[in-house]
């Protein structure tokens, strides 16, 4: 299967290059040409399976110049081994009326691991197919969890180096000592002075330099990114769709063939569109429902057709959906139309105007996949407040958003088909908001949340988080915001 840019003024690509490459030289992001199709005995096939083996099967679709063996031994890496502290790595819970399907069992406690677990690997696999004999560099500026994850995928994968930038100040106390105790041979942590706009921007002029690409190339070092553009962050995350579903299956809750619902707490649209890729394969998914916090962008969007970023930005307690620019709705877009030169148009207006207008006629075909609705601070923390003292279960804040937003659209549509909320982080990994949302004391240091947590939902703090206690910190470097070039170069010297 080959790959194709949104933008339509690119090659098309095998998946290991798109892998490799990242974004499409024309701007665009890599497609499949065509979406394999999923069809009853394939879903029958999965019930009996593994997550492992599971991912195997739908991978193996998208990723058709991968052998057999180089998809195997990616993702027994990625999810074996006891990476995860669930068995099942993507476990579906029933919490009262819905189902619960939590993606944060992995290393760092939030969903990015599901993906950033396993593209490293793919990544590592392409350099050899290709023949690469450089080495490659992820850069990565994060506003928190993305940094941890990435730098948890990639710690010590052959042929790759790793490089966090992340704001001094700009992130949590815990997620501050989950990056800066990250051990590896080949990963570096720097804290730029500046915030997490000043710490994007430098890394997106790095990514557009060539002479300073040049200058790495000398020292034998490529640059790649490790966000959700790349297809090799999407594609994993298509197969817990399918794994929800069979799992609904085994447990009885749904027939084979029985259509589900899914509500995903939404910021970049990667997680969703996987849903869609999903959806486009044949698995009996009715609708997607996006779920945004009060930056609601996407709200707005799915419901007009009109896009528009220029509105004010809200810090959340959900801070991994304050997005305005969702990267990934262009391949969306690009799925519903087929229209590249259209596609185009659309993200050079978003480029230099911020907005873009899909046209009315496009609302009809998003309502045929999407819901969309949003739940701000309040409502938020209300909903953890009431699920907890409900159903003894603790939401972290992303996922209390979605749950809102689930019983909305219920509420709304009548629409009684079971309905699963992806779950996109340990509530742990907020347990300020958390507890507050329960009405518990909130101040102390990290630990002393954790350990009031637990003793408030009875249930224990990943070993993750828990050992970051006294844990030393290995990456104590910073640099001012306009010289993150030098960081770069010394680190891809060494
Ligand atoms: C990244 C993230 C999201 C948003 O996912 P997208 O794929 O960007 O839409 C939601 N919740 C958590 C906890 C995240 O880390």
């Amino acid at each position: 299967m080959e790959y194709v840019s949104t933008r339509g003024k690119a090659e098309k690509v095998s998946s290991a290059q798109a892998v490799l490459q990242g974004i499409a030289e024309d701007g665009g992001l890599f497609v499949p040409t065509e979406i394999p199709k999923a069809d009853a005995a394939f879903l029958e096939s999965l019930t009996g399976l593994s997550y492992a083996e599971r991912a195997k099967k739908v991978l193996s679709l998208f990723l058709t110049d991968y052998t057999e063996e180089e998809i195997a031994r990616s993702i027994e890496g990625a999810y074996g081994g006891g990476k995860f502290d669930d068995a099942a790595v993507a476990p579906v819970k029933s919490v009262g009326e819905l189902s619960v399907l939590e993606l944060w069992h992995g290393p760092t406690s939030a969903f990015k691991d599901m993906a950033l677990q396993l593209l490293p690997r793919l990544l590592s696999e392409a350099l050899q197919k290709t023949g690469e004999t450089k080495e490659t560099l992820i850069l990565v500026a994060t506003s928190g969890d993305t940094g941890k994850a990435a730098l948890a995928g990639f710690a010590d994968v052959p042929q790759t180096k790793i490089m966090v930038f992340y704001p001094d100040g700009g992130v949590s106390d815990m997620q501050r000592l989950q990056m800066v105790t990250q051990e590896g041979g080949n990963v570096c942590v720097e804290a730029v002075k500046g915030n997490f706009d000043d710490a994007q921007t430098g890394v997106k002029e790095i990514f557009g330099d060539g002479a300073f690409a040049a200058k790495l190339d000398g020292e034998g070092v490529r640059l790649s990114s490790a966000n959700s553009i790349n297809w090799g962050r999407l594609a994993p995350q298509i197969v817990y769709y399918f794994g929800a579903y069979a799992d609904l299956v085994k447990a009885g809750t749904i027939k084979n063939g029985d259509p589900v619902n899914f509500t995903v707490p939404t910021g970049n649209f990667g997680n969703i569109l996987a849903g869609f890729y999903a959806r486009q394969m044949g698995l009996p998914i009715g609708k997607l429902v996006c779920a945004s916090n009060q930056n609601n962008v996407l709200t707005d969007f799915l419901q007009t057709g009109y896009y528009d970023k220029n509105r004010e930005f809200f810090k959340t307690i959900s801070p991994s959906m304050d997005i305005l620019v969702s990267s990934n709705v262009e391949r969306m877009l690009y799925h519903m139309t087929g229209d590249p030169s259209g596609v185009r148009g659309w993200m050079e207006a978003l480029a230099t105007e911020g907005r873009y207008d899909a046209g009315v006629g496009m609302i009809q075909r998003f309502q045929n996949y999407f819901w969309a609705g949003w739940a701000d601070d309040v409502k938020t923390k209300e909903t953890i407040r009431e699920v907890f003292e409900a159903e003894q279960y603790v939401l972290d804040t992303h996922t209390a958003v979605a749950w809102a937003v689930a019983n909305e659209y219920r509420r709304r549509t009548h629409d009684e088909r079971p309905m699963v909320v992806v779950s996109t982080a340990s509530p742990y990994k907020f347990p300020g908001s958390v507890l507050e949302a329960l009405g518990e004391d909130a101040t102390g240091d990290p630990f002393a949340l954790l350990d009031r947590l637990e003793k408030k939902s009875g249930t224990n703090a990943p070993k993750g988080l828990a050992s970051l206690k006294g844990a030393k910190e290995i990456h104590e470097g910073s640099c001012e915001k306009d010289k993150m070039r030098d960081a770069v170069l010394a680190f891809a010297k060494k």
